[in-house]
């Protein structure tokens, strides 16, 4: 399951081994049990003193979830990892990146978005390719696993027709034991792109990723403003027809609000009711510049959110109403956003980040809890995806995605409250084993799926290529 590369077809990439080997991660039908002084369920057990989760090595699944002896008892044959120090939490959801983007973090902290766009992103598109992809995937997909997080939404954006370079992020993802959903956001403005290109791109995604167990397909609109009417009506149709989920931006910034004003007469969002988007299951990512109209409109359709507090402070875009948008009952899930507006993979700090903003913003220490911000990185961020259903939660006969917070270093060192110990106080050196359906992907501390020193030295040579590539010597010290 999720070993290499299950559709045997090699790629440019391959001539550069990131694998560490045959399948050392899955323990081939043993049970395992994971113990912790604080099991931190997220599901209906709540949270669990000197608890355990049991799951299988074979199916992925989870068999117990409770104390630790009476675990313990119902599998005497398992093999235990953690002790009574420890914290376990679900696998935690990044619900919203672009590993387009996986080559070029650190560059362009004084810019706002649209310069941001303009200067950074649109030189690189146009050279993004499948090997590009999956070596930025392998690089970050490393840092997330790091920080506990086992399944990402991603929205592959390029400008480089017929590459086919989103379905890198698949081979990378798959390769790198890690699961989630993956969209090409795709756009024709302001550079004309061709549509029948991109539309058989989704359509490609869509056929590659049937084949995959543990990563799905949503369709990707860029922004709803960086479509033409032709393309946006019939990405529209498209998802339709196939009955497919989509992943797009909202209202990130204010002027795409006064951008929409002036060329539709409505904002982003009244174009998407227009056009039928919103009659279609869509995650939207950011939602900043919302009015209560706009909650109404999003609420009644069922939508979901993704709030990215780390890219909305870098490129200053604003401050998401996050409690306003759950208090109406919208799902709000967390992301990282892209690699480069963010320019960090760790969810942690994505949910310190994501309540300190709120507490500051509404002089409020009650604003966003570190509890809240720990529902929203697991079972709500798998309910804004759909996938509640298997994932966000430690209960039986959900996914084993399970992480373990270790109690032997000086972050943990004692723990008054889990939630504000995790949020507040841990760094990824904390986080020592993470298991993706079942899968050990990082144990004690080490990444088992890939050759971490081999992935490093990959993305640097690739990263240098695209510097040169999209010419940006202005902005990189590695030109
Ligand atoms: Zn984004």
């Amino acid at each position: 399951m999720l070993q290499g590369r299950p559709d045997g077809r090699t790629e440019p990439g391959d001539q550069m081994r990131t694998h560490s080997g045959p399948d050392s991660a899955r323990d081939g039908g043993l049970v395992t049990v994971a113990r912790a002084g604080h099991v931190l369920t997220m599901g209906p057990k709540g949270d669990i003193a000197d608890g355990a989760v049991a799951f299988d090595g074979a199916d992925g699944l989870i068999r117990a979830v409770g104390g630790h002896s009476t675990v313990r008892a119902a599998f005497p044959e398992a093999s235990t990892v953690g002790d009574s120090r420890d914290v376990l939490v679900p696998g935690l959801v990044n619900a919203h990146d672009h590993l387009s983007e996986g080559l070029i973090s650190g560059i362009g902290e004084t810019m706002s978005l649209y310069e941001w766009q303009q200067r950074l992103i649109r030189p690189v598109g146009p050279h993004l390719t499948r090997e590009m992809a999956r070596a930025g995937t392998l690089l970050k997909g490393a840092e997330m696993i790091r920080s506990g997080i086992t399944c990402v939404n991603d929205m592959f954006v390029h400008a480089n027709p017929g590459s086919l370079a989103s379905l890198g992020v698949a081979d990378g993802l798959e390769e790198i034991g890690l699961g989630g959903v993956i969209c090409f956001g795709a756009h024709d403005l302001p550079d004309p792109l061709p549509m029948s290109a991109l539309l058989e791109e989704h359509e490609a995604l869509s056929e590659r990723l049937s084949q995959s167990e543990n990563v799905g397909f949503r369709l990707g609109i860029a922004t709803i403003h960086a479509q033409t009417n032709q393309l946006f009506d019939a990405s529209v149709k498209l998802a339709a027809r196939h009955g497919w989920k989509v992943h797009t931006h909202l209202a990130e910034v204010r002027e795409e609000i006064t951008e929409a004003r002036l060329a539709y007469g409505t904002n982003t969002l009244g174009r998407g009711v227009s056009a039928g988007l919103l009659d279609l299951d869509v995650i939207f990512a950011h939602c900043i510049w919302v009015n209560e109209p706009d909650i109404d409109v999003l609420t009644r359709h069922a939508s979901s959110i993704v709030h990215n507090p780390l890219a909305n402070m870098i490129l200053a875009s604003g401050v998401c109403p996050v409690p306003r948008l759950r208090a109406a009952g919208i799902p709000v899930a967390l992301g990282t956003d892209g690699a480069g507006s963010n320019d960090s993979h760790d969810m942690l700090q994505v949910m310190k980040c994501a309540s300190l903003v709120q507490k500051l913003h509404h002089l409020d220490p009650l604003a966003l809890t570190a509890r809240d911000v720990i529902t929203m990185a697991t079972i709500e961020g798998a309910r804004a995806l759909r996938i509640d259903d298997r994932l966000g939660s430690l209960e039986v006969g959900k996914q084993a995605d399970v992480v373990r917070f270790a109690g032997d270093g000086v972050r943990l060192a004692y723990v008054h409250d889990p939630y504000q110990q995790l949020v507040f106080c841990a760094g990824p050196d904390d986080v020592a084993d993470v298991w993706v359906a079942g899968r050990h992907v990082l144990a004690n501390r080490r990444l088992t799926t890939v050759d971490e020193a081999a992935v490093v030295s990959e993305a640097r040579r690739l990263a240098a290529e695209l510097v040169r590539l999209a010419d940006l010597g202005q902005l990189s010290a590695m030109a």
